[in-house]
């Protein structure tokens, strides 16, 4: 099946109890047990397994060419899920340009548990020089945020492979429809379904999908199950609605993004436009410093100043202000996720804040 095809339905059972063509929303914590004390549905506590969540990973498993899928209660506890896995002393390579929250819980919750090392994904001699006899994980996040720097998931899991390295990407910002790191040689794929796949910004989530099921998936599930951080049900069933369009949704993003690039490049009030050609996100900077960034993200209509992404309406956001005082983000840098109202609109919107 086509990427369209397995969108709408690998999410969706009808009910077999009623006919329901859109699988009902299971909210019952407990199932019954059988006269021989087992679970003839295969269901027990609805933190173990949930039938909504069971659909949610059929699709996410399959959107990603993997073999398994979980959901988790936030991008960060999919991410966390990874790093609680591994053993204490462990030696984890992460990216320097990474998402911000993940970055704090591995500096700030992980202090003194991992050993962690933030390199340039974009240098492979310095991946392959930072690798040590205790290196358990390489993290990868391409493109990264909010720079939209790309880094070589092949040639990186290929150096990876040799030292038995895992390999994790998070592809929250190019989606499974631009990129599928588990085909490029990655173990385990991370998504933040807040953002993309969930595609409304109305439902918090996140995902981990398996290239294999082994040991360390096996840990990670134990992770899940005992430590508890899963996707509600209704939260499941807002995600698998939200997959079903994320093929036309993000062939809308990419065409915006590319326009709004284009405009963004001709216009004398930027300095420079980061864009990887695919997606939605872009950044760019304001001549001149933050004083300068901040009235452009102060002045447009229809673009809403907020943090996050994927949903189907525009966000502009100054991102050195969100990620704190340590930050290496440029003052004068705007992101934007371009959202799906009409180019003409969103165009004229940036341009009249910028002038
Ligand atoms: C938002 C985001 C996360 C964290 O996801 P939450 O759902 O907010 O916990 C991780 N990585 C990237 C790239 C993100 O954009």
């Amino acid at each position: 099946m086509k990427i369209e095809t397995i969108a709408i339905h690998a999410g969706n059972r009808v009910d077999a109890a009623t006919g329901a063509v859109i699988e009902p929303i299971t909210l019952s914590t407990t199932y019954e047990r059988g006269e021989d004390g087992g679970y003839p549905s295969g269901y027990m506590y609805t933190r173990i397994a949930n039938p909504n969540r069971a659909s949610l990973e059929n699709v996410l498993s399959k959107l990603e060419y993997g073999v398994a899928a979980s959901a988790f209660s936030s991008g960060n506890a999919a991410g966390g899920a990874v790093f609680q896995a591994l053993l204490p002393g462990s030696h984890v390579l992460a990216p320097t340009d990474m998402y911000h929250g993940l970055r704090n819980l591995l500096n700030v919750v992980y202090k003194g548990i991992l050993e962690i090392d933030y390199v340039d994904m974009s240098d492979l001699q310095e991946v392959r020089n930072s690798i040590k006899k205790n290196t358990k994980l390489i993290w990868l996040e391409t493109p990264s945020n909010p720079l939209l720097k790309l880094s070589d998931i092949k040639a990186i899991t290929d150096i990876a492979k040799e030292h038995k390295v895992i390999v994790c990407c998070d592809n929250t910002f190019a989606t499974p429809i631009f990129q599928n790191p588990l085909k490029l040689g990655a173990d385990l794929v991370m998504h933040s379904t807040t953002k993309y796949l969930g595609g409304h910004s109305d439902t918090l989530g996140g995902a981990l999908v398996t290239k294999e099921k082994n040991e360390f998936w096996d840990r990670i599930l134990k992770v899940q199950e005992l430590a508890g951080a899963v996707l509600s049900p209704f939260d499941c069933y807002l995600t698998v609605r939200g997959i079903k369009t994320l093929p036309y949704r993000m062939r809308g993003h990419l065409e915006n993004a590319k326009q709004l690039t284009s405009f963004l490049k001709s216009n004398p009030k930027v300095e420079e436009v980061f864009y990887p050609d695919f997606g939605g996100m872009l950044s760019f900077l304001v001549k001149g410093g933050e004083a300068e960034a901040a009235k452009v993200a102060n002045s447009t209509k229809i673009f809403t100043q907020a943090t996050s992404l994927g949903g189907v309406e525009s966000l502009i956001e100054h991102r050195a202000t969100i990620e704190g005082p340590n930050t290496k983000t440029p003052r004068n840098l705007l992101r934007l996720s371009v959202g799906l109202e009409n180019i003409e609109d969103l165009i004229e919107d940036i341009n009249s804040a910028i002038n």
